[in-house]
């Protein structure tokens, strides 16, 4: 059997296409379009990459972008009061913080000084408890996870009483994504195991999974003999295993391996995700969704 290829470029493209096109069906209506800053502190290069990526998405789909860049010496009490105008600003309806921050900064505490209503990232433990509940109560599901569940129900892969393994328990992936798989409703509905380090014997969850989803950070951890044929496998991991030579730049680059074996698994899976290619793409896709949303609880149209 060969699966059939879950591509998150592709539907990457599809939920930005849709974005657009209600941005500018809000902004004829209502007069206004979603706002979102990025705060970036200091200038880690892998910061900047990511928070370039997310600017150019912002400006992709029409949305008005704030980048405010503000020096690593920046103390605490600047960045919270930054964050306090931000909240207070109503041009803006979601806000970033790019992490890492600087060591002299508590993260915790920045990041829970933002108003729960723009916590488009959905970390703030006000957002995590609304995931908990469930139904309407969510506001913004976590984007790596939103992304996850998008691309299941994109696939058409049938969630309602499938048996769901959860390789890994991260506050980012693990944890959120089996909570959403549990719950009633599109999308979910599934009985869910999550097994990580402690687990006594991985392979035999993951043997019964209809869905594994892998969120381990291990390349190759998933062996295919694990995997249930016909099974729909979405692989989170995002391994360096090495460098090569871009065919493109001819500058180098990572070689990049999921938690899967993928060669192999393609073979016995039903549904597969790629590394790179697969979940990667969908975080900020997400993320932009969510931004959208903000705006349409504030207009009271979500
Ligand atoms: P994490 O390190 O915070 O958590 C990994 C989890 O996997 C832990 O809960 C651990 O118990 C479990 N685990 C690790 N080794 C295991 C093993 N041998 N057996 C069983 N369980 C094991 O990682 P994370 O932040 O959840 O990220 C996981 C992977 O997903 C990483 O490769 C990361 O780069 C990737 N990731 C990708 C995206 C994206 O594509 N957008 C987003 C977030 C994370």
């Amino acid at each position: 059997m060969t699966a059939k290829l879950i591509k998150g470029t592709e539907i990457r493209e599809q939920i930005l296409e849709e974005i657009t096109t209600e941005v500018a069906q809000i902004k004829a209506k209502h007069g206004v379009v979603p706002g979102l800053v990025t705060i970036l502190v200091g200038a880690n290069p892998a910061s900047i990459s990511y928070v370039t990526l997310k600017i150019q998405t912002a400006h992709r789909v029409g949305f008005h972008e704030v980048q405010d860049n503000q020096d690593a010496t920046i103390s605490e009490e600047d960045l919270l009061a930054l964050i306090d105008k931000y909240n207070k600003d109503d041009s803006i309806n979601g806000i970033l913080v790019q992490l890492p921050l600087p060591k002299h900064v508590d993260e915790k505490k920045v990041l829970n000084a933002i108003d729960p209503d723009k916590d488009v990232d959905g970390f703030h433990p006000v957002n995590v408890g609304r995931l908990m509940i469930g139904g309407k109560e969510v506001k913004f599901p976590p984007c790596t996870p939103a992304g996850i569940q998008e691309m299941i129900v994109r696939a058409g892969v049938e969630t309602k009483g499938a048996e769901v393994v959860v390789v890994g328990r991260s506050n980012i992936v693990g944890k959120p994504i089996a909570n959403m798989m549990v719950q009633k409703g599109k999308g979910a509905n599934s009985t869910v195991t999550i097994v990580h380090t402690g687990t006594k014997d991985l392979a035999a969850h993951c043997k019964r999974a209809d869905i594994l989803i892998v969120a381990a950070g291990v390349p190759g951890l998933v062996k295919p003999e694990w995997i249930k044929p016909g099974a729909c496998v979405i692989d989170v991991g995002v391994n360096r295993v090495g460098e090569t030579v871009s065919e493109k730049t001819g500058k180098k680059v990572a070689v990049l391996r999921g938690d899967v074996d993928f060669d192999a698994a393609k073979e016995i899976a039903g549904y597969i995700t790629p590394v790179p290619g697969g979940v990667g793409p969908m975080t900020i896709t997400m993320l932009m969704l969510n931004t959208l949303k903000s705006l349409k609880f504030k207009l009271g149209i979500a």
